[in-house]
């Protein structure tokens, strides 16, 4: 087995390991994300805040309709009540009454109109709380089937760290300094395969010497470009 085919190899259960430890990463960050929920907590509050809001101005508008009729039964009363024999005051309370009544009926129009806006409000509130239940429900599905694919991927990173410790074992010590030296500098590759000679890290086109000496199995050679180690296979 060529040198750069041991660390080619090494090289494959590194990356593979990269990416499922920047995958775990991302599971751990979206297990402790709850802005969704959060955002329908506050549609929720907000809804919850309106209907009260709404019911509030609308016992306001029925106690002015019950005041108002107080008012009217009282106007009535001295109107009718034979105490008043004046006639200028009779007529007096008798504008009275009328304008009394005239206002009844906007405060009636306006309890009216409470009233649906209650509805409305209520209405509004049940149907943004039924949907914060179906939020909360699909985040813990979610975050279950997550923990689920941590538990997996744990698994699976716990058999290639392995993998790679054997691999890395079976690998010269001054090699592997210079490989893991290389995944440092390089993002994580530190080995290129070679395909229709070109190096697949960087692109660029190998010399016929650097080739020849790529193929050479005793021999380690590195991209003249990028510096990685070269793997032809
Ligand atoms: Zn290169």
């Amino acid at each position: 087995m060529s040198h750069s085919f041991k660390l080619f190899r090494l090289q494959q259960i590194n990356t593979l390991l990269d990416k499922g430890h920047a995958k775990l990463k991302e599971i751990d960050r979206l297990l402790v994300d709850d802005h969704q929920v959060q955002m329908s907590q506050q549609r929720l509050d907000q809804a919850k805040n309106a209907r009260y809001e709404a019911d509030k101005n609308l016992r306001m508008a029925e106690q002015n309709v019950i005041e108002q009729r107080l008012k009217i039964e009282r106007s009535q009363a001295s109107l009718y009540g034979g105490k008043v024999v004046n006639p200028k005051e009779l007529q007096d309370l008798q504008l009275e009454s009328e304008a009394l009544d005239r206002y009844l009926t906007t405060l009636e129009d306006l309890q009216l109109e409470a009233m649906l806006a209650s509805d409305e409000a209520e209405a509004k509130f049940l149907e943004i709380s039924d949907q914060h239940s179906a939020v909360l429900t699909q985040d813990i599905e979610q975050k279950d089937e997550l923990t689920a694919n941590k538990a997996e991927l744990i698994q699976d990173l716990e058999r290639q760290e392995s993998e790679r410790e054997a691999a890395a074992a079976n690998i010269d010590s001054p090699y592997l300094q210079l490989y893991e030296a290389l995944r440092l500098q390089k993002n994580g590759i530190a080995v290129a395969r070679v395909l229709d000679k070109t190096c697949a890290a960087c692109g660029s086109t190998l010399s016929a010497t650097t080739f020849r000496s790529a193929q050479v199995p005793t021999k380690l050679t590195r991209c003249t470009t990028c510096g990685r180690i070269l793997y032809v296979g």
